[in-house]
């Protein structure tokens, strides 16, 4: 049984969290330390540690998340300059929370991701 994370609480709304968007499958707030004018996050309700986790059962959140990214991006007035799309795995890949999550961070260029 996977750990817990605050999200889980963020998604119960037991701690406070500015949410943006939240159904059945996914849940959507703003990043508490935002990296970019525009830094929000995507999560799934149901607990997937990391990308390393993802079974097939996971698809239709999965797909909901994006789903949500493009509406919340279009809601941000930032789609037609665009933005980016990141989800860490693991320590190499900067993971700090074990709870999958999408961020979608623009508003401004945001230069290579990799340099
Ligand atoms: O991809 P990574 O795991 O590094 O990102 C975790 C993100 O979760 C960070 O950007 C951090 O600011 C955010 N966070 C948050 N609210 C919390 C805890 C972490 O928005 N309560």
């Amino acid at each position: 049984m996977a750990q817990e994370t605050i999200f889980s609480k963020i998604i119960r709304k037991e701690i406070p969290a500015d949410i943006l968007y939240q159904d059945d499958l996914v849940t959507a707030f703003r990043d508490i330390q935002p990296k970019a004018n525009t830094h929000i996050l995507i999560i799934p309700n149901v607990l997937i540690p990391t990308v390393n986790d993802v079974e097939a059962e996971h698809e239709l959140a999965l797909g909901r998340m994006f789903t949500v990214a493009r509406k919340l991006a279009s809601e941000a007035g930032i789609a037609e300059d665009g933005y980016r799309l990141i989800m860490n795995c693991n320590r190499h890949g900067g993971q700090e929370v074990y709870h999958i999550h999408l961020h979608l961070v623009g508003g401004q260029p945001l230069g290579p991701l990799l340099s």
